[in-house]
């Protein structure tokens, strides 16, 4: 087990974090295996089936054909928390401008 200098085996990055079976992998790629896992959400609008997208370190599922977005229980909490720590971020604001309307 390495402890410093690793290399994410996915995108290369400098990390000092790794999965459960050793491979160091970076916060950002194990959350993306982790989204990856997840299991596929329908979309309750349409029926379509939604993708996973990180947003702020949160996995969130999104509609691709009305845009709409879920939120596990909890995640909207660490939603807000991200855009009160990131004042500001386009991103999380974009967010939850869409989900109000
Ligand atoms: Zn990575
Ligand atoms: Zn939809």
């Amino acid at each position: 087990m390495g402890l410093f200098g690793e290399h994410c085996v996915r995108c290369g990055k400098k990390t000092r974090e790794e999965t459960p079976e050793g491979l160091p992998t970076c916060e950002e790629c194990q959350l993306q295996l982790q989204a990856e896992r997840e299991e596929k959400r329908t979309c309750p609008l349409d029926g379509s089936v939604m993708s996973k997208e990180i947003v702020q370190n949160i996995i969130i599922d999104r509609c691709p054909s009305c845009g709409g977005v879920w939120l596990d229980s909890g995640e909207l909490e660490l939603v807000k928390k991200a855009m009160e720590e990131s004042a500001g971020s386009d991103l999380a604001t974009a967010m939850v401008l869409g989900m109000m309307r």
